[in-house]
């Protein structure tokens, strides 16, 4: 069987190399290849001995699913559907900023975790994404990017766990792609800048911050059990005060960080005054004094199976208000992308719509790809 390159970081390519008789430099000069030159073709590494190259041709490739389509967004967002086989389709949403350019990678086609206010959540699970499959949104991007904007130097500078499922619940598959963002032979991303967005599966939060300490988000979305029991299942299986001592101990290990809670603005439901003064309390609880987190309001995006809304601007701001006045960094999310449906909650990728994905995937023999240079400032 041939292997896919993508699905290795560094040490798994130099074990790989090792099987075919090869160094660890040269896995390291292949590695090179693959994540900074964006190679796919083992003919253009011309500084590998042709008998490698031979070697590797036999017995390797740089596979990456095939896109099914692009949109792009007046504000420059940029939404990338990826074909994953077996009528399963994900997506990658890139968000250009004035200081940096943020990709969001889905680490699973569709969701266990049902979320109430979660479109991928709606559509249920259907299965793990491999490493090759998570790293290749990255790579995909990161070169199509360069050579469409034909800029040589890195123009992903930071990468967010947040698009379709749950991270934490694919991560033996997660791990290895982090590692290759954290590479410098592969991306270089400083560990601030990959982001892992979890609902609370708090035994992997204990491992992450063990193996990989990367940025956390952590999506609270309820000050208290019984509302988060309703809104984030995964409550039921482990607890606020569960949560929030897990992000005490991952911080442990990540010194001078902080959490980044997520919480979705639905109204009605969790955005009232008082729900801002419990979250405050919980907070000053868990952290004993010393504030170690932030707070990123998400303004809720509907979907009509959801029977939810988004909060109002002003019960936003006043819930804002209520968390900054206690001393606690706050931000309100922008929604980026809403004509494209490229906003948080909204990466459906048609999973499990055999008809529409294999639709579009008839489509893309005609597909020309929209000249990229709107995205730039
Ligand atoms: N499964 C992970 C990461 C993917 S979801 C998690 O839940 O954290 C990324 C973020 O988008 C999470 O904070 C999630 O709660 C939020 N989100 C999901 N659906 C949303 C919606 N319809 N509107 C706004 N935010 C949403
Ligand atoms: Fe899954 Fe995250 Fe959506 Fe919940 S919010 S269903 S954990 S993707």
């Amino acid at each position: 069987m041939t292997a896919n390159l993508l699905d290795y970081d560094l040490d798994g390519l130099a074990v790989f190399c090792d099987r075919l008789g090869e160094k660890r430099y040269r896995a390291v000069q292949l590695f090179r290849w693959i994540h900074q030159k964006g190679a796919s073709n083992f003919d253009e590494m011309s500084d590998l001995a042709k008998s490698l190259r031979e070697k590797l041709k036999i017995s390797a490739q740089i596979k990456a699913p095939n896109l099914i389509s692009q949109h792009i967004s007046s504000d420059g967002t940029i939404k990338w559907l990826f074909d994953v086989g077996g009528g399963d389709a994900v997506e990658t949403v890139f968000i250009p900023e004035e200081d940096r350019g943020t990709l969001c990678l889905s680490s699973q086609a569709g969701c266990a975790m049902g979320c109430r206010f979660c479109s991928t959540g709606h559509q249920g699970f259907s299965r793990n994404l491999k490493t090759g499959e998570i790293i290749a949104q990255l790579w995909f991007a990161e070169h199509f990017l360069r050579k469409h904007l034909q800029r040589d130097e890195r123009i992903i500078s930071n990468v967010v766990m947040m698009g379709m499922g749950e991270p934490l619940q694919n991560y033996s598959e997660l791990v290895p792609a982090l590692r290759a963002m954290l590479d410098d032979h592969g991306y270089g991303l400083s560990r601030r800048r990959v982001t892992v967005s979890t609902s609370g599966v708090v035994p992997m939060m204990d491992r992450l911050a063990q193996d990989c300490p990367v940025a956390l988000a952590v999506s609270l979305h309820a000050p208290n059990d019984a509302l988060r029991d309703d809104l984030v299942p995964l409550n039921k299986k482990y607890s606020l005060a569960e949560l929030l001592n897990a992000c005490n101990r991952y911080l442990a290990f990540a010194p001078r960080d902080f959490i980044t809670f997520e919480y979705c603005m639905l109204q009605d439901v969790n955005d009232q005054p008082e729900h801002a003064q419990q979250l405050v309390s919980l907070v000053r609880h868990y952290s004993s004094g010393g504030v170690w987190c932030k707070f990123n309001l998400i303004p809720f995006n509907p979907f009509p199976a959801s029977g939810l809304t988004r909060s109002v601007p002003e019960r936003i701001q006043a819930f804002a208000k209520i968390l900054s006045d206690a001393g606690i960094v706050t931000t309100i999310r922008k929604t980026r992308g809403d004509d494209i449906d490229a906003a948080c909650g909204q990466l459906a990728g048609e999973v499990k719509d055999r008809t529409r994905v294999g639709e579009r995937i008839a489509r893309q023999r005609t597909f020309v790809l929209k000249p990229v240079s709107v995205i730039s400032k």
